[in-house]
């Protein structure tokens, strides 16, 4: 798509993080011309393990991705708990229902089987599945307006782009948002560092075949709420482990590169009695460390204006605690891609999908915050 032009298209979304691309897969496959509209020059820039619900992968099957999805993502046996300083298991139950977790809706009995993978795995999927003439990277957006007829969007590098609708999907920052209220994303004290390592590491013993929660409260001050907790997964075939470091409050590693932060600044965060096996995981990766920093953004009242709307961690980022970020995200676009079918590239499309979503989300996020950073056991 030239630069310094007007284009025409019938959904443009800006951002192609897992919101923008999914919903640009469903809508693509609807029959709507939706086009991806990414700052960055790759997709999938912050690397890092995710991991989804069977919820979000029935979501996935609509759009016929229920065998690429099974194929690149590890199935768990659940969460085990472990102290990060003698590795001793606390506890190993399936992922509780998020019911149990406070979200009061029926319709989710019962415990959740989650599968982990990699996220520029995922993305790739998901823009193998758009048509490459319709995905464009380096596209920055600087500003947004829209009318009762259509939506504009202007890029840094003099683009301009027309469309029947516009979808901001551009995360926790977005600016696409600012056209809906004056609400900061701001720095939770909290940061998540993250490598891979391979599977071969482990003894024989501990299979590959579960999220581990390594906790680490007691390296750090619970009553300052300061925590070095480790969570481990296997992804790609379980042949690799991939490790979060959940750093809260301290040192936030702000004066580092953040695709490659030295070892020994991670380290300094771990007394030597650290067990081994955390240490060595993190000493033998494959990957640099990079660090990701969380932000808190209220969830938006307002998530249409008109032929604008926003989705995903634009409308309702929510703390990592209960995985389900990117699942909402996934349920978005479904929503939307059921709504357009109801009622066409309308703002009542728009005005149809937030009246569904956002109640709902807004129980996901408070059982987020309530959550905190250690997962519990289910509630009986
Ligand atoms: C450490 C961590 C662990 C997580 N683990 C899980 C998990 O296990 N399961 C789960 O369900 N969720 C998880 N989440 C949440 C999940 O990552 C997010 O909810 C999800 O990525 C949101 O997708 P999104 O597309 O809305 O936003 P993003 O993934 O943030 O994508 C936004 C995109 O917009 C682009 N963009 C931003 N500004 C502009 C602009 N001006 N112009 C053009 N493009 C722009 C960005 O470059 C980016 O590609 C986790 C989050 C974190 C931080």
């Amino acid at each position: 798509m030239p630069s310094n032009d007007v284009a025409n298209v019938e959904v443009a979304i800006i951002g192609g993080g897992i919101g923008g691309l999914t919903t640009a897969v469903a809508l693509n496959k609807a029959g709507i011309d939706a086009h991806i509209f990414e700052q960055a020059e790759q997709y999938g820039e912050v690397g890092g393990h995710l991991t989804i619900d069977t919820a979000a992968i029935v979501v996935l099957g609509r759009w016929d991705l229920d065998a690429p999805f099974r194929a690149l993502a590890c199935e768990l046996d659940g969460l085990e708990i472990r102290t990060l300083r003698s590795g001793n298991v606390l506890a190993h139950f399936p992922h509780p229902d998020l019911g149990a977790l406070g979200v009061n809706d029926s319709s989710r009995a019962g415990s959740r089987v989650v599968h982990a993978f990699l996220r520029t795995d995922f993305l790739k999927m998901l823009t193998d599945q758009i048509p490459s003439r319709n995905l464009h990277t380096g596209h920055k957006l600087t500003a947004l307006s829209g009318d009762g007829e259509g939506a504009s969007a202007r890029f840094e590098n003099g683009l301009e782009v027309r469309a029947s609708i516009i979808l901001g999907a551009d995360g926790v920052r977005s600016l696409a948002r600012s056209m809906f209220d004056n609400s900061q994303a701001a720095p939770a004290n909290w940061s998540v560092l993250r490598t891979l390592c391979s599977a071969d590491l482990l003894p024989d013993d501990m299979p590959n075949d579960r999220m581990r929660f390594w906790d680490g409260w007691e390296f750090g001050d619970k009553e300052k709420q300061i925590g070095t907790h480790a969570l481990t997964v296997p992804v790609r075939e379980a042949k690799f482990v991939s490790i979060d470091l959940q750093f809260v409050g301290g040192d936030q590693l702000q004066d580092c590169d953040p695709w490659d932060i030295p070892v020994d600044r991670v380290m300094a965060r771990y007394p030597e009695t650290m067990d081994p096996l955390v240490r060595t995981m993190i000493e033998k990766r494959v990957e640099p460390i990079t660090v990701h920093a969380i932000f808190d953004r209220p969830v938006a009242e307002k998530w249409v204006d008109r032929r604008i709307a926003i989705l995903g961690d634009a409308a309702h980022s929510m703390r990592p605690s209960l995985g389900q970020g990117a699942c909402q995200s996934i349920h978005d676009a479904g929503e939307l891609a059921k709504s357009f079918a109801e009622h066409g590239l309308t703002s009542e499309a728009l005005e149809a999908y937030a009246d569904v979503r956002k109640p709902y989300v807004k129980m996901i996020v408070e059982a987020a915050k309530n959550q905190s950073v250690s997962p519990k056991a289910p509630v009986k």
